[in-house]
């Protein structure tokens, strides 16, 4: 009397370990469903229309911190009012979850400890009402690119920010709230546990190999190519080994750096280019899909990051979270990320 037996016993799915994390991912290859499968059933979004659209006049925002228009950086407004001419802006949040004013101490009751949300909260916003990178030419990509590197380069000069991340959520399954294009920006003294946990990784492999672990997965994805969606002089757009969702993509620079902020004018461009390619395979593959895309970059506290390799990660909301997710972190990321990028690499 043996145990009952599936009907298929091969495996249905492959394990695989992410080199920085330390974490496993599961890869559905036996059932894996075709690219097709995963384009967006067009929801009826009930999207503001532009009338009621908060980010069409910046009247009724808050202090604008950097303007831009076509591709220029022009001086700030006076104070008390809104930007007259601007194609992308970045305004402080109406409803920020950190301001500078609070007190950077922590208070302790009993065995909790507690600090007040001490920081910095903006919103960088591009013109057009349902335009997005996708639909973009390059140079309004790079003047997004630009944005998010002066905002970043003036408040990592601010004494109690150590770290700074920038991203965006785009629909209303990736938490964005409204969907005119816009991105975020928060400034904080403490450092975020997803980008801590990068961090460490990288260090701890650094010091068992003697290598940058992200140097290592990028020299052999490049060398091998299967996972690879687009890449420039610059910049490589791939689907990582370890995807931890389905059709994850990142933005590598080729060059080790663990600054975002070092971007050189040149890498700028390279940069919008990749990102653009990355977002506009997304959207044409998938049908427009919603996502999160957020920077991993060494915080701004002068420590040593050496290790470190910046990079951008782009997580589309292919799948919902469900019992088995929810319980281990771990999504089943029903597509192998070799098939991901191949269909991708031919939308561009
Ligand atoms: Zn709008
Ligand atoms: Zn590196």
């Amino acid at each position: 009397m043996g145990r009952p037996k599936y009907k298929e016993e091969k495996a249905p799915s492959e394990l695989r370990f992410d080199l920085v994390s330390k974490d496993w991912v599961v890869i559905a290859t036996g059932r894996a469903r075709k690219p097709q499968d995963f384009r967006k059933e067009r929801k009826k979004q009930e999207s503001k229309g532009k009338e009621r659209c908060p980010f069409e006049s910046l009247d009724k925002q808050e202090a604008a911190t950097a303007v831009f228009w076509k591709g220029k950086r022009m001086n700030l407004p006076p104070p008390g009012e809104a930007p007259k001419k601007w194609t992308a802006v970045s305004v402080l949040n109406k409803y920020p979850a950190f301001t500078p004013g609070g007190r950077l101490a922590t208070r302790l009751e009993g065995p909790f400890s507690a600090m007040d949300g001490v920081g910095f909260h903006e919103v960088l916003i591009t013109k057009h009402h349902t335009k997005d990178v996708p639909q973009f030419s390059l140079e309004e990509v790079k003047e997004l690119v630009d944005l998010y590197h002066s905002r970043y380069v003036s408040l990592k000069e601010e004494e109690l920010v150590n770290h700074i991340t920038i991203f965006k959520n785009k629909g209303s399954d990736a938490g964005a709230s409204l969907s005119h294009p816009h991105s975020q920006l928060i400034a904080i003294p403490i450092i975020d546990p997803d980008i801590d946990r990068s961090l460490r990784g990288s260090a701890r492999y650094l010091k068992e190999q003697s290598k940058c672990v992200h140097c290592i997965m990028l020299d052999w994805n490049l060398k091998k190519g299967s996972r690879i969606v687009f890449e420039n002089k610059n910049f490589a757009v791939l689907c990582p080994f370890a995807s931890r969702v389905a059709f994850e993509v990142r933005v590598y620079p080729k060059k080790h750096s663990p600054y975002m902020e070092d971007m050189e004018e040149e890498e700028r461009w390279a940069f919008a280019e990749a990102l653009q390619k990355a977002l506009s395979a997304l959207f044409k593959g998938l049908g427009d899909p919603d996502y999160n895309y957020f920077f991993h970059t060494a915080p701004v506290n002068k420590g040593n990051y050496e290790h470190y390799h910046w990079h951008l990660e782009i997580l589309p909301k292919t799948a919902t979270w469900a019992g088995f997710e929810l319980g281990t972190g771990i999504e089943i990321s029903t597509i192998e990320p070799e098939t991901a990028a191949a269909f991708l690499r031919k939308q561009s």
